[in-house]
Protein backbone atom coordinates (compact mmCIF):
# COMPACT_ATOMS: atom_id res chain seq x y z
CA UNK A 1 0.00 0.00 0.00
CA UNK A 2 1.02 3.14 -1.28
CA UNK A 3 2.30 5.66 2.06
CA UNK A 4 0.06 8.59 3.24
CA UNK A 5 -0.36 11.53 1.56
CA UNK A 6 -1.63 14.75 1.87
CA UNK A 7 -2.68 17.15 -0.62
CA UNK A 8 -3.69 21.20 0.74
CA UNK A 9 -5.74 23.45 -1.47
CA UNK A 10 -5.50 26.93 -0.99
CA UNK A 11 -8.66 28.88 -1.48
CA UNK A 12 -12.04 28.04 -0.64
CA UNK A 13 -14.16 29.74 -3.24
CA UNK A 14 -15.43 27.73 -5.98
CA UNK A 15 -12.43 25.88 -7.86
CA UNK A 16 -10.97 25.26 -4.47
CA UNK A 17 -14.50 23.42 -3.45
CA UNK A 18 -14.48 21.99 -6.64
CA UNK A 19 -11.17 20.56 -6.08
CA UNK A 20 -11.42 19.37 -2.64
CA UNK A 21 -15.16 17.75 -3.49
CA UNK A 22 -13.40 16.07 -6.55
CA UNK A 23 -10.44 14.97 -4.71
CA UNK A 24 -12.40 12.86 -2.06
CA UNK A 25 -14.57 11.57 -4.40
CA UNK A 26 -11.91 10.11 -6.58
CA UNK A 27 -10.43 9.09 -2.89
CA UNK A 28 -13.49 7.44 -1.77
CA UNK A 29 -13.95 5.88 -5.10
CA UNK A 30 -10.15 4.30 -5.41
CA UNK A 31 -9.40 3.85 -2.04
CA UNK A 32 -6.35 6.14 -1.92
CA UNK A 33 -4.27 6.49 0.88
CA UNK A 34 -4.44 10.72 0.46
CA UNK A 35 -5.94 13.08 2.54
CA UNK A 36 -7.03 16.46 1.57
CA UNK A 37 -6.85 19.65 4.00
CA UNK A 38 -8.63 23.20 2.74
CA UNK A 39 -7.22 26.44 4.01
CA UNK A 40 -9.43 29.64 3.48
CA UNK A 41 -8.42 33.03 4.48
CA UNK A 42 -12.15 34.16 5.58
CA UNK A 43 -14.71 33.57 7.76
CA UNK A 44 -16.66 31.66 5.13
CA UNK A 45 -16.31 29.23 2.12
CA UNK A 46 -17.68 30.46 -1.65
CA UNK A 47 -15.33 33.31 -2.18
CA UNK A 48 -16.72 35.69 -4.77
CA UNK A 49 -20.26 33.40 -4.64
CA UNK A 50 -22.22 35.27 -1.98
CA UNK A 51 -25.83 35.40 -1.70
CA UNK A 52 -27.94 37.94 0.73
CA UNK A 53 -31.43 36.98 2.31
CA UNK A 54 -33.41 39.77 3.37
CA UNK A 55 -36.70 40.72 3.77
CA UNK A 56 -37.94 37.62 1.27
CA UNK A 57 -35.56 38.95 -1.30
CA UNK A 58 -33.06 36.68 -2.32
CA UNK A 59 -30.03 39.05 -3.51
CA UNK A 60 -26.43 37.81 -5.34
CA UNK A 61 -23.70 39.71 -4.21
CA UNK A 62 -21.17 38.34 -6.68
CA UNK A 63 -22.43 36.13 -9.71
CA UNK A 64 -26.04 35.75 -9.81
CA UNK A 65 -26.06 32.86 -12.58
CA UNK A 66 -23.98 30.49 -14.79
CA UNK A 67 -24.28 29.61 -18.47
CA UNK A 68 -26.43 26.59 -18.94
CA UNK A 69 -24.88 25.46 -22.18
CA UNK A 70 -21.21 25.02 -19.78
CA UNK A 71 -21.85 21.61 -18.09
CA UNK A 72 -19.53 21.64 -14.96
CA UNK A 73 -21.39 23.54 -13.20
CA UNK A 74 -24.09 21.97 -13.99
CA UNK A 75 -22.65 18.54 -13.45
CA UNK A 76 -21.56 19.66 -10.06
CA UNK A 77 -24.98 20.59 -9.13
CA UNK A 78 -26.56 17.47 -10.50
CA UNK A 79 -23.43 15.68 -8.10
CA UNK A 80 -24.33 17.30 -4.53
CA UNK A 81 -28.34 16.89 -5.63
CA UNK A 82 -29.23 20.51 -6.66
CA UNK A 83 -29.66 19.28 -10.26
CA UNK A 84 -33.76 19.11 -10.00
CA UNK A 85 -33.60 22.40 -8.50
CA UNK A 86 -31.69 24.36 -11.04
CA UNK A 87 -33.82 27.48 -12.50
CA UNK A 88 -33.44 29.10 -15.76
CA UNK A 89 -33.49 32.95 -15.70
CA UNK A 90 -36.80 34.52 -17.55
CA UNK A 91 -36.06 35.49 -21.00
CA UNK A 92 -37.52 38.85 -22.36
CA UNK A 93 -36.43 41.78 -23.98
CA UNK A 94 -32.82 43.22 -23.03
CA UNK A 95 -31.81 46.87 -23.55
CA UNK A 96 -28.62 48.58 -24.53
CA UNK A 97 -28.08 52.22 -23.88
CA UNK A 98 -26.33 54.05 -26.76
CA UNK A 99 -25.63 57.59 -26.35
CA UNK A 100 -27.76 58.31 -24.11
CA UNK A 101 -31.30 56.02 -25.66
CA UNK A 102 -32.52 52.83 -24.62
CA UNK A 103 -32.86 50.76 -27.21
CA UNK A 104 -34.15 47.11 -27.96
CA UNK A 105 -31.07 44.69 -28.20
CA UNK A 106 -31.53 43.61 -32.01
CA UNK A 107 -32.47 39.78 -32.27
CA UNK A 108 -30.18 37.37 -33.52
CA UNK A 109 -26.77 38.84 -31.66
CA UNK A 110 -24.67 36.61 -30.34
CA UNK A 111 -22.08 38.57 -28.32
CA UNK A 112 -23.18 41.49 -30.23
CA UNK A 113 -21.93 40.31 -33.26
CA UNK A 114 -25.25 40.01 -36.13
CA UNK A 115 -26.36 36.18 -36.67
CA UNK A 116 -29.16 37.81 -38.69
CA UNK A 117 -29.16 40.97 -41.48
CA UNK A 118 -32.69 42.63 -40.90
CA UNK A 119 -33.02 43.26 -37.27
CA UNK A 120 -28.98 45.09 -37.47
CA UNK A 121 -30.57 47.00 -40.37
CA UNK A 122 -33.25 48.32 -39.25
CA UNK A 123 -31.71 48.65 -35.57
CA UNK A 124 -31.70 52.23 -34.19
CA UNK A 125 -28.27 51.85 -32.45
CA UNK A 126 -26.45 52.12 -35.47
CA UNK A 127 -25.56 54.89 -38.36
CA UNK A 128 -26.09 54.44 -41.75
CA UNK A 129 -22.18 54.62 -41.97
CA UNK A 130 -21.79 52.48 -39.13
CA UNK A 131 -24.26 49.38 -40.75
CA UNK A 132 -22.15 49.70 -43.99
CA UNK A 133 -19.23 49.80 -42.23
CA UNK A 134 -20.69 46.70 -40.04
CA UNK A 135 -21.08 44.36 -43.59
CA UNK A 136 -17.34 44.91 -44.71
CA UNK A 137 -17.43 41.40 -42.47
CA UNK A 138 -19.01 40.00 -45.91
CA UNK A 139 -16.31 40.92 -48.19
CA UNK A 140 -12.57 41.42 -45.68
CA UNK A 141 -10.39 38.99 -45.99
CA UNK A 142 -9.71 36.79 -43.11
CA UNK A 143 -6.63 37.86 -40.68
CA UNK A 144 -3.25 36.54 -40.55
CA UNK A 145 -2.62 33.89 -38.35
CA UNK A 146 -1.60 35.31 -35.17
CA UNK A 147 -1.02 33.94 -31.91
CA UNK A 148 -3.10 36.51 -29.59
CA UNK A 149 -4.37 40.35 -30.74
CA UNK A 150 -6.94 42.48 -28.27
CA UNK A 151 -10.89 41.63 -28.94
CA UNK A 152 -10.78 45.09 -29.78
CA UNK A 153 -8.96 45.03 -32.70
CA UNK A 154 -10.19 42.26 -33.91
CA UNK A 155 -14.05 43.57 -33.69
CA UNK A 156 -13.03 46.48 -34.95
CA UNK A 157 -11.33 45.30 -37.98
CA UNK A 158 -13.46 43.11 -38.69
CA UNK A 159 -16.56 45.47 -38.41
CA UNK A 160 -15.77 49.11 -37.74
CA UNK A 161 -15.64 51.21 -34.25
CA UNK A 162 -19.41 52.04 -34.27
CA UNK A 163 -20.92 48.04 -34.07
CA UNK A 164 -17.90 47.67 -31.33
CA UNK A 165 -18.58 50.61 -29.35
CA UNK A 166 -22.48 50.81 -29.70
CA UNK A 167 -22.76 46.91 -29.07
CA UNK A 168 -19.76 44.38 -28.51
CA UNK A 169 -17.97 46.13 -26.08
CA UNK A 170 -20.70 46.79 -23.45
CA UNK A 171 -21.55 42.96 -23.63
CA UNK A 172 -18.20 41.94 -23.50
CA UNK A 173 -16.92 43.68 -20.75
CA UNK A 174 -19.43 43.19 -18.96
CA UNK A 175 -18.67 40.04 -18.26
CA UNK A 176 -15.33 40.44 -17.68
CA UNK A 177 -15.00 44.25 -17.00
CA UNK A 178 -12.03 45.29 -18.67
CA UNK A 179 -11.36 47.08 -21.78
CA UNK A 180 -11.91 45.51 -24.67
CA UNK A 181 -8.76 46.90 -26.35
CA UNK A 182 -6.71 45.24 -23.86
CA UNK A 183 -8.40 42.06 -23.81
CA UNK A 184 -6.89 39.25 -25.19
CA UNK A 185 -8.88 37.46 -27.95
CA UNK A 186 -7.83 34.07 -27.37
CA UNK A 187 -8.36 33.67 -23.53
CA UNK A 188 -11.99 35.08 -23.66
CA UNK A 189 -13.39 33.97 -27.00
CA UNK A 190 -10.94 31.99 -28.93
CA UNK A 191 -13.71 30.49 -31.37
CA UNK A 192 -14.08 34.00 -33.04
CA UNK A 193 -10.58 33.26 -34.14
CA UNK A 194 -11.33 30.61 -35.28
CA UNK A 195 -14.27 31.11 -37.03
CA UNK A 196 -12.52 33.75 -38.61
CA UNK A 197 -10.12 31.67 -39.86
CA UNK A 198 -12.48 28.94 -41.21
CA UNK A 199 -15.13 31.12 -42.60
CA UNK A 200 -13.40 34.30 -43.29
CA UNK A 201 -16.75 36.51 -42.12
CA UNK A 202 -17.56 36.12 -38.74
CA UNK A 203 -21.70 36.73 -38.94
CA UNK A 204 -21.64 33.54 -42.11
CA UNK A 205 -18.86 31.92 -39.50
CA UNK A 206 -21.79 32.27 -36.56
CA UNK A 207 -24.42 31.16 -39.03
CA UNK A 208 -23.25 27.81 -40.13
CA UNK A 209 -21.97 26.96 -36.63
CA UNK A 210 -25.00 28.21 -34.16
CA UNK A 211 -27.69 25.73 -33.73
CA UNK A 212 -30.54 26.10 -36.12
CA UNK A 213 -33.97 27.68 -33.77
CA UNK A 214 -36.11 24.81 -33.41
CA UNK A 215 -39.41 25.08 -34.89
CA UNK A 216 -41.35 27.34 -32.36
CA UNK A 217 -42.19 25.54 -29.60
CA UNK A 218 -43.00 28.66 -27.44
CA UNK A 219 -40.55 30.79 -25.40
CA UNK A 220 -36.73 30.20 -25.92
CA UNK A 221 -35.83 28.99 -22.50
CA UNK A 222 -33.07 31.48 -20.83
CA UNK A 223 -29.57 31.03 -21.22
CA UNK A 224 -28.94 30.88 -17.44
CA UNK A 225 -28.94 28.68 -14.73
CA UNK A 226 -29.34 29.79 -10.76
CA UNK A 227 -30.76 28.10 -7.71
CA UNK A 228 -34.12 29.47 -5.63
CA UNK A 229 -32.10 30.41 -2.75
CA UNK A 230 -29.39 31.86 -4.77
CA UNK A 231 -25.87 30.04 -5.94
CA UNK A 232 -24.45 29.98 -2.61
CA UNK A 233 -26.66 27.08 -2.17
CA UNK A 234 -24.32 25.47 -4.03
CA UNK A 235 -21.44 26.08 -2.25
CA UNK A 236 -23.16 25.20 0.82
CA UNK A 237 -23.79 21.86 -0.80
CA UNK A 238 -20.60 20.82 -1.61
CA UNK A 239 -19.20 21.82 1.45
CA UNK A 240 -22.02 19.45 3.41
CA UNK A 241 -20.68 16.47 1.20
CA UNK A 242 -16.72 16.90 2.18
CA UNK A 243 -15.57 15.14 4.85
CA UNK A 244 -15.75 16.40 8.25
CA UNK A 245 -12.23 18.44 9.59
CA UNK A 246 -10.96 19.40 5.59
CA UNK A 247 -11.92 22.82 5.72
CA UNK A 248 -9.79 25.45 8.15
CA UNK A 249 -11.89 28.98 8.00
CA UNK A 250 -10.09 32.36 9.06
CA UNK A 251 -6.43 31.56 8.43
CA UNK A 252 -4.19 32.60 5.26
CA UNK A 253 -1.91 30.65 4.04
CA UNK A 254 1.21 33.07 3.97
CA UNK A 255 4.34 31.45 3.19
CA UNK A 256 4.94 28.16 1.11
CA UNK A 257 8.63 26.67 1.03
CA UNK A 258 9.37 23.34 -1.23
CA UNK A 259 10.87 20.63 1.06
CA UNK A 260 12.80 17.83 0.31
CA UNK A 261 9.62 15.61 0.52
CA UNK A 262 6.78 17.96 -0.84
CA UNK A 263 6.11 21.39 0.93
CA UNK A 264 5.20 23.51 4.36
CA UNK A 265 2.58 25.37 4.52
CA UNK A 266 3.22 28.42 6.66
CA UNK A 267 -0.82 29.62 8.10
CA UNK A 268 -1.67 32.86 10.16
CA UNK A 269 -2.74 31.06 12.75
CA UNK A 270 1.12 29.76 13.10
CA UNK A 271 0.73 26.36 12.13
CA UNK A 272 2.69 24.53 9.33
CA UNK A 273 0.65 22.36 7.28
CA UNK A 274 2.39 19.67 5.54
CA UNK A 275 1.63 18.82 2.08
CA UNK A 276 3.05 16.27 -0.81
CA UNK A 277 1.43 18.24 -3.42
CA UNK A 278 -0.59 21.69 -3.21
CA UNK A 279 -3.29 23.18 -5.47
CA UNK A 280 -3.51 27.43 -5.05
CA UNK A 281 -6.78 28.22 -5.94
CA UNK A 282 -6.48 32.20 -4.65
CA UNK A 283 -5.97 34.93 -6.74
CA UNK A 284 -3.16 35.08 -8.68
CA UNK A 285 -1.89 38.62 -6.93
CA UNK A 286 -1.52 36.38 -3.79
CA UNK A 287 1.24 34.07 -5.22
CA UNK A 288 4.31 36.56 -5.48
CA UNK A 289 4.16 37.05 -1.76
CA UNK A 290 3.78 33.68 -0.52
CA UNK A 291 6.32 32.28 -2.73
CA UNK A 292 8.70 35.68 -2.75
CA UNK A 293 11.36 33.21 -3.19
CA UNK A 294 10.46 32.56 -6.48
CA UNK A 295 11.07 35.20 -9.03
CA UNK A 296 9.47 33.97 -11.80
CA UNK A 297 6.22 34.69 -9.62
CA UNK A 298 6.75 37.78 -9.36
CA UNK A 299 5.21 38.49 -13.05
CA UNK A 300 1.53 38.81 -11.53
CA UNK A 301 2.43 41.83 -10.14
CA UNK A 302 1.80 43.21 -13.67
CA UNK A 303 -0.96 41.05 -14.16
CA UNK A 304 -4.22 43.78 -13.45
CA UNK A 305 -7.20 42.55 -11.56
CA UNK A 306 -10.57 45.58 -11.99
CA UNK A 307 -12.44 46.45 -9.28
CA UNK A 308 -16.59 46.87 -9.66
CA UNK A 309 -19.25 47.48 -7.25
CA UNK A 310 -22.73 46.55 -6.99
CA UNK A 311 -25.76 47.82 -5.97
CA UNK A 312 -28.99 46.18 -5.38
CA UNK A 313 -32.02 48.10 -4.41
CA UNK A 314 -35.55 46.98 -3.42
CA UNK A 315 -38.46 48.13 -4.12
CA UNK A 316 -41.92 48.47 -3.61
CA UNK A 317 -43.58 48.01 -7.08
CA UNK A 318 -45.49 50.79 -6.82
CA UNK A 319 -42.79 52.73 -6.80
CA UNK A 320 -41.20 52.28 -10.29
CA UNK A 321 -43.69 54.10 -11.99
CA UNK A 322 -42.05 54.18 -15.81
CA UNK A 323 -41.39 50.30 -15.62
CA UNK A 324 -39.47 48.82 -18.91
CA UNK A 325 -41.05 45.45 -20.36
CA UNK A 326 -37.80 43.51 -20.13
CA UNK A 327 -34.91 42.02 -17.96
CA UNK A 328 -32.06 44.69 -18.25
CA UNK A 329 -30.05 46.82 -20.23
CA UNK A 330 -26.31 47.32 -20.68
CA UNK A 331 -24.59 50.71 -21.02
CA UNK A 332 -22.15 51.86 -23.84
CA UNK A 333 -19.36 53.68 -23.20
CA UNK A 334 -20.47 56.68 -25.16
CA UNK A 335 -23.71 57.74 -22.66
CA UNK A 336 -23.38 59.99 -19.74
CA UNK A 337 -23.66 57.48 -17.14
CA UNK A 338 -22.00 56.00 -14.76
CA UNK A 339 -23.96 52.69 -14.35
CA UNK A 340 -22.37 49.96 -16.77
CA UNK A 341 -25.52 47.50 -16.18
CA UNK A 342 -28.70 47.30 -14.82
CA UNK A 343 -30.84 43.64 -14.36
CA UNK A 344 -34.42 44.14 -13.71
CA UNK A 345 -33.94 41.14 -11.50
CA UNK A 346 -37.17 40.18 -10.36
CA UNK A 347 -37.82 39.88 -13.80
CA UNK A 348 -34.63 38.14 -14.64
CA UNK A 349 -35.32 36.03 -11.41
CA UNK A 350 -38.57 36.08 -10.15
CA UNK A 351 -37.98 33.55 -7.61
CA UNK A 352 -35.61 36.48 -5.81
CA UNK A 353 -38.16 38.97 -5.03
CA UNK A 354 -41.61 38.55 -3.03
CA UNK A 355 -44.60 39.48 -5.02
CA UNK A 356 -45.11 43.10 -4.89
CA UNK A 357 -42.02 44.41 -4.69
CA UNK A 358 -39.09 45.39 -6.93
CA UNK A 359 -35.77 44.15 -7.05
CA UNK A 360 -33.22 46.21 -9.49
CA UNK A 361 -29.40 45.44 -9.32
CA UNK A 362 -26.84 47.79 -10.83
CA UNK A 363 -22.96 47.86 -11.49
CA UNK A 364 -20.41 50.66 -11.63
CA UNK A 365 -16.62 50.70 -11.97
CA UNK A 366 -16.09 50.86 -15.45
CA UNK A 367 -11.82 50.49 -15.81
CA UNK A 368 -11.83 54.24 -16.59
CA UNK A 369 -13.87 54.87 -13.59
CA UNK A 370 -12.36 52.45 -10.69
CA UNK A 371 -12.43 55.13 -7.88
CA UNK A 372 -16.39 55.17 -7.99
CA UNK A 373 -15.99 51.73 -5.99
CA UNK A 374 -14.39 53.62 -2.80
CA UNK A 375 -16.95 55.89 -2.70
CA UNK A 376 -19.44 55.85 0.30
CA UNK A 377 -22.61 53.44 0.12
CA UNK A 378 -24.48 56.88 -0.08
CA UNK A 379 -22.70 58.16 -2.76
CA UNK A 380 -23.04 55.44 -4.28
CA UNK A 381 -26.14 54.36 -4.47
CA UNK A 382 -27.06 57.99 -5.18
CA UNK A 383 -25.13 57.89 -8.49
CA UNK A 384 -27.64 54.92 -9.25
CA UNK A 385 -30.68 56.18 -8.42
CA UNK A 386 -29.78 59.19 -10.80
CA UNK A 387 -28.58 57.29 -13.15
CA UNK A 388 -31.33 55.12 -13.39
CA UNK A 389 -34.08 57.84 -13.12
CA UNK A 390 -32.89 58.91 -16.33
CA UNK A 391 -34.54 55.97 -17.87
CA UNK A 392 -36.93 54.72 -15.35
CA UNK A 393 -39.37 56.38 -13.36
CA UNK A 394 -38.78 55.88 -9.81
CA UNK A 395 -41.06 57.73 -7.38
CA UNK A 396 -39.57 56.49 -3.83
CA UNK A 397 -36.64 55.95 -1.79
CA UNK A 398 -35.87 52.66 -1.85
CA UNK A 399 -36.92 49.88 0.73
CA UNK A 400 -32.94 49.34 1.41
CA UNK A 401 -29.95 48.72 -0.57
CA UNK A 402 -27.18 46.34 -0.42
CA UNK A 403 -23.73 47.79 -2.05
CA UNK A 404 -21.10 45.21 -2.43
CA UNK A 405 -17.66 46.10 -3.17
CA UNK A 406 -15.14 43.82 -5.40
CA UNK A 407 -11.99 45.51 -4.81
CA UNK A 408 -9.44 43.82 -7.16
CA UNK A 409 -11.72 40.53 -8.09
CA UNK A 410 -11.68 40.53 -11.74
CA UNK A 411 -8.83 39.35 -13.35
CA UNK A 412 -7.73 40.47 -16.36
CA UNK A 413 -6.81 38.58 -19.08
CA UNK A 414 -4.98 40.76 -20.95
CA UNK A 415 -3.42 40.53 -24.90
CA UNK A 416 -0.64 37.32 -24.64
CA UNK A 417 -2.35 35.90 -21.09
CA UNK A 418 -1.88 32.35 -22.35
CA UNK A 419 1.37 32.56 -23.02
CA UNK A 420 2.49 34.51 -19.83
CA UNK A 421 0.49 31.65 -18.08
CA UNK A 422 1.83 28.61 -19.67
CA UNK A 423 5.57 30.17 -19.02
CA UNK A 424 4.50 30.38 -15.50
CA UNK A 425 3.36 26.83 -15.40
CA UNK A 426 6.11 25.88 -16.98
CA UNK A 427 9.16 27.35 -14.22
CA UNK A 428 6.81 26.19 -11.98
CA UNK A 429 6.64 22.68 -12.88
CA UNK A 430 10.37 22.20 -13.09
CA UNK A 431 10.94 24.46 -9.99
CA UNK A 432 8.03 23.38 -7.66
CA UNK A 433 6.50 19.84 -8.77
CA UNK A 434 3.62 19.03 -6.93
CA UNK A 435 2.34 22.53 -6.96
CA UNK A 436 -0.83 23.17 -9.22
CA UNK A 437 -1.90 26.86 -9.93
CA UNK A 438 -5.93 26.90 -10.41
CA UNK A 439 -9.02 29.11 -10.16
CA UNK A 440 -10.34 32.53 -12.28
CA UNK A 441 -6.86 34.06 -12.74
CA UNK A 442 -6.06 31.38 -15.09
CA UNK A 443 -8.24 29.72 -17.88
CA UNK A 444 -11.41 31.42 -17.10
CA UNK A 445 -13.90 33.44 -15.05
CA UNK A 446 -16.58 32.12 -15.07
CA UNK A 447 -18.58 29.62 -12.45
CA UNK A 448 -18.15 26.65 -14.97
CA UNK A 449 -15.22 27.73 -16.20
CA UNK A 450 -13.29 27.59 -12.30
CA UNK A 451 -15.30 24.40 -11.85
CA UNK A 452 -13.71 22.96 -14.32
CA UNK A 453 -10.50 23.79 -13.83
CA UNK A 454 -11.11 23.11 -9.90
CA UNK A 455 -11.42 19.16 -11.73
CA UNK A 456 -8.43 19.67 -13.75
CA UNK A 457 -6.22 20.28 -10.49
CA UNK A 458 -7.66 16.96 -8.97
CA UNK A 459 -6.27 14.72 -12.13
CA UNK A 460 -2.99 16.42 -12.25
CA UNK A 461 -2.27 16.04 -8.51
CA UNK A 462 -3.65 12.46 -8.88
CA UNK A 463 -1.34 11.80 -11.74
CA UNK A 464 1.68 13.49 -9.87
CA UNK A 465 0.88 11.49 -6.43
CA UNK A 466 0.91 8.06 -8.68
CA UNK A 467 4.18 8.80 -10.23
P1 LIG B 1 -12.53 33.27 -5.46
O1 LIG B 1 -13.98 33.17 -5.38
O2 LIG B 1 -11.90 34.61 -5.46
O3 LIG B 1 -11.92 32.40 -4.25
C1 LIG B 1 -10.60 32.50 -3.86
C2 LIG B 1 -10.54 32.28 -2.35
O4 LIG B 1 -9.19 32.27 -1.93
C3 LIG B 1 -11.24 33.38 -1.57
O5 LIG B 1 -12.24 32.82 -0.77
C4 LIG B 1 -10.11 34.00 -0.74
O6 LIG B 1 -10.53 34.42 0.54
C5 LIG B 1 -9.14 32.84 -0.65
N1 LIG B 1 -7.74 33.24 -0.40
C6 LIG B 1 -7.04 34.26 -0.97
N2 LIG B 1 -5.79 34.28 -0.51
C7 LIG B 1 -5.67 33.24 0.35
C8 LIG B 1 -4.61 32.74 1.16
N3 LIG B 1 -3.39 33.31 1.13
N4 LIG B 1 -4.85 31.69 1.97
C9 LIG B 1 -6.07 31.10 2.00
N5 LIG B 1 -7.11 31.54 1.25
C10 LIG B 1 -6.91 32.58 0.43
N6 LIG B 1 -19.29 34.27 -13.10
C11 LIG B 1 -20.37 33.68 -13.69
O7 LIG B 1 -20.25 32.54 -14.20
N7 LIG B 1 -21.60 34.29 -13.72
C12 LIG B 1 -21.79 35.51 -13.17
O8 LIG B 1 -22.91 36.02 -13.17
C13 LIG B 1 -20.68 36.18 -12.59
N8 LIG B 1 -20.84 37.39 -12.01
C14 LIG B 1 -19.82 37.91 -11.25
C15 LIG B 1 -20.05 39.08 -10.53
C16 LIG B 1 -19.05 39.59 -9.72
C17 LIG B 1 -19.31 40.83 -8.92
C18 LIG B 1 -17.78 38.95 -9.64
C19 LIG B 1 -16.70 39.50 -8.75
C20 LIG B 1 -17.55 37.80 -10.36
C21 LIG B 1 -18.56 37.26 -11.17
N9 LIG B 1 -18.37 36.08 -11.90
C22 LIG B 1 -19.42 35.48 -12.55
C23 LIG B 1 -17.07 35.39 -11.86
C24 LIG B 1 -17.03 34.28 -10.82
O9 LIG B 1 -17.90 34.56 -9.75
C25 LIG B 1 -15.62 34.13 -10.27
O10 LIG B 1 -14.66 34.11 -11.30
C26 LIG B 1 -15.47 32.85 -9.44
O11 LIG B 1 -16.48 32.77 -8.45
C27 LIG B 1 -14.08 32.81 -8.84
O12 LIG B 1 -13.90 31.63 -8.10
P2 LIG B 1 -12.47 31.25 -7.52
O13 LIG B 1 -12.67 30.12 -6.58
O14 LIG B 1 -11.51 31.03 -8.64
O15 LIG B 1 -11.95 32.54 -6.76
Amino acid sequence: MAAHKTIVIVGGGITGLSAAYYLQKEIKANSLPYEVKLVEASERLGGKIQTYQKDGFTIERGPDSFLARKKPAVKLAEEVGLGEQLIRNGTGQSYILVNNQLHKMPSGAFMGIPTQVRPFLFSGIFSMKGKLRAGFDFILPKGEPISDQSLGAFFRRRFGDELVENLIEPLLSGIYAGDIDDMSLMSTFPNFYKLEQEHRSLVKGLQKSMPKPQKSTGKKPGMFYSLPDGLESLVTKVTEKLDEGTVTLGTTVDHVEKKENGYHLLLSNGEVYKADAVIMAAPHYTLPKIFSQYDFFRSFNDMPATSVANVALAFDESAIKKDIDGTGFVVSRNSDYRITACTWTHKKWPSTTPKGKALVRCYVGRPSDQSVVDLSDDEIIDIVLKDLNKTMDITAEPEFSVVTRWKNAMPQYTVGHQERIANIRKEAREQLPGLFLTGSSFEGIGVPDCIEQGEKAVSDVLEFLQD
